[in-house]
């Protein structure tokens, strides 16, 4: 069997395998094994997942030292030109690198059997940012989908990873003072130079919000524009600090 062949044949059966967890329950999401303890993802699959440990604390990138990287500390105004390293944002944070398998379950998220992964991995989420020794914001604001997209996707699937995080937060989850409103075209579809005009000026925030310091969260942080320019939204209505968790980093 050609080598390309055998590579796609494997990740047919690792996606089919998701799909039948999906709907046979009790088993883990990843290797389909009945998961003795009703894991959704069983312990010996989560060991192997890419974790994010180690990464820049403004942008969230993976690297070996925890300390801000190269483009960060080069350029601390970008993308936002706020004078923060990052932009608008004090603080990433992302649960995982966007490797194989987590790029899986991400796409599972977006379907509705994947409620029940996205509130577990918000679970995990909430695990990191206490371990973290994070601050605990005002509240938390998942980034917003457009009410088009809401509507066909039929959920947002930051808001289900926030729910459980909220909860163990014991802080408010607010979805309503942030709105999307412009319907721009899905940043993985475009360059990363052009992901930060795409994102611009797609937020609104309600007149009056009070908090000085918000957790957003979001499933990927691909360049960060786009949770950048909600922060830099959310900083021309007042708030103070908005720090960023995420389920997965590109690298
Ligand atoms: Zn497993
Ligand atoms: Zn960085």
């Amino acid at each position: 069997m050609r080598k390309g062949l055998a590579v796609n044949l494997k990740d047919h059966i690792k996606v089919y395998n998701i799909f039948v967890a999906l709907f046979s329950g009790n088993r883990c999401f990843l290797c389909a094994n009945r998961s003795e303890g009703h894991e959704t993802i069983c312990p010996a699959c989560l060991d192997d997942l890419p974790f994010n440990t180690t990464a820049c604390p403004a942008c969230a990138k993976p690297n070996a030292t925890s300390r801000l990287c190269a483009a960060c500390l080069n350029h601390p105004g970008s993308p936002g030109r706020s004078g923060r390293p990052g932009g608008f944002i004090n603080k990433s944070r992302a649960l995982f690198q966007y490797h194989y398998p987590v790029n899986h379950l991400i796409q599972c998220m977006k379907f509705r059997q994947g409620l029940e992964l996205a509130n577990y991995l918000g679970g995990i989420m909430g695990e990191v940012f206490f371990n973290d020794g994070s601050r605990r914001p005002d509240c938390i604001i998942p980034v917003p989908l457009h009410r088009h997209r809401l509507i066909s996707r039929g959920y947002n699937q930051s808001v289900e990873l926030a729910r459980p995080l909220a909860r163990q937060l014991k802080v408010n989850l607010d979805n309503d003072s942030c709105k999307r409103i412009r319907n721009t075209v899905p940043q993985s579809d475009l360059p990363a130079k052009k992901r930060q005009g795409n994102v611009r000026n797609a937020f609104s925030v309600a007149e009056g919000i009070s908090y000085s310091h918000v957790l957003l969260i979001d499933d990927v942080i691909t360049t960060g524009s786009t949770v950048n320019e909600l922060a830099r939204t959310l900083h021309k209505a007042g708030v103070a600090r908005v720090d960023v968790l995420a389920c997965a980093k590109t690298i």
